[in-house]
């Protein structure tokens, strides 16, 4: 399966409860899904050197998902593949005192790529209007209330913000690729289990999270409606199945690696005086002794 299979370009609408958590036909083929992996990642670090040597277009890669999907894993096997010169990652937390002071995007705006690099996005200014939505935090923040007339206007307003905010980006040079790993609430609930009977993972687990699970379906919905509202052809969504992590992984690096395509970068060329003052340096190095 192509990643592209998982992709929302504003042409369709998202419908999560009708998307597969899961592998489905390919499940048996671990294996094969590995090594296309491995594969993805060569062709990764590839492109990734050409686009530093390029720095002509930037990219940013955002990671969404309910909690245990798989983020951090996901970061940590398909981005470690990348060169770390070209790449920052971003953990995005709950808001500081200074950062609620500002506007949403603010604290954004510090982690955005030069042109060349890569960022990569642990949650993102998504959470503005998914968590923060889910429990009303807007009403708690200081701002005018012509501003928090009600809550559906307030957030219509927050996705067009958000298309405009991707839009800019991509007319100055930048691309925004944001991928929701799509888990099933068994997984979800194995994966806590686990999170609980491992002491080296006892860390990962919150119990805030299982609050959070109480509402799963509720926030699949949320997701959906984001995901509609805010996909575009410059700013694609991709949700993919993410009950296997090896699947996930193959479809992760298959995103990022087309990603990068996109961008197609291309090595600086030299100019004619450049070659001749090269060559002159080649016969002084090799006339060294
Ligand atoms: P894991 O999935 O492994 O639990 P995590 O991404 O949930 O990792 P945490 O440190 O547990 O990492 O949680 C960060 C928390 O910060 C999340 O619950 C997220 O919803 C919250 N958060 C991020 N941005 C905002 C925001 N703008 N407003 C409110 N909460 C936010
Ligand atoms: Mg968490």
């Amino acid at each position: 399966m192509k990643a592209d299979a998982f992709r929302f370009d504003g042409r369709t609408p998202c419908d999560l409860s009708k998307l597969p958590t899961d592998a489905g036909g390919e499940k048996g083929k671990k294996d094969e899904y590995a090594a296309k992996t491995a594969a993805n990642l060569r062709r990764m670090e590839a492109l990734q050197e050409a686009l530093y040597a390029d720095g002509r277009e930037g990219l940013v890669i955002l990671l969404q998902a309910l909690d245990a999907a798989g983020k951090d894993g996901t970061i940590k096997h398909v981005m470690g593949g990348l060169n770390p010169q070209g790449v920052t990652v971003y953990n995005f937390k709950q808001p500081t005192r200074a950062e609620l002071q500002h506007d949403y995007l603010w604290r954004v705006g510090q982690c955005l790529p030069p042109r060349g690099g890569i960022a990569i996005f642990n949650r993102s200014y998504y959470e503005d209007v998914l968590v923060v939505r889910m429990h009303g935090l807007q009403k708690t923040y200081r701002m005018a209330d012509r501003v928090l007339e009600d809550d559906e206007t307030f957030f219509r307003k927050r996705y067009r913000q958000i298309r405009h905010f991707e839009e800019y980006l991509y007319e100055n040079s930048f691309r925004v690729v944001k991928i929701f790993l799509h888990v099933s609430k068994a997984e979800q609930k194995e994966r806590f289990l686990e999170r609980i009977d491992t002491p080296e993972k006892n860390w990962k687990f919150s119990a805030a999270d299982i609050a959070e699970r109480a509402r799963f379906d509720e926030y699949n919905d949320l997701y959906s409606q984001v995901i509609t509202e805010t996909a575009s052809k410059h700013a694609p969504w991709y949700a993919l199945p993410a009950d296997q992590k090896w699947y996930t992984r193959y479809l992760v690096s298959e995103v990022v690696a087309d990603a990068l395509e996109q961008c197609a970068p291309a090595y600086p060329r030299v100019d004619a005086a450049a070659r001749a003052e090269m060559q002159k340096a080649r016969r002084q190095l090799l006339a060294e002794d």
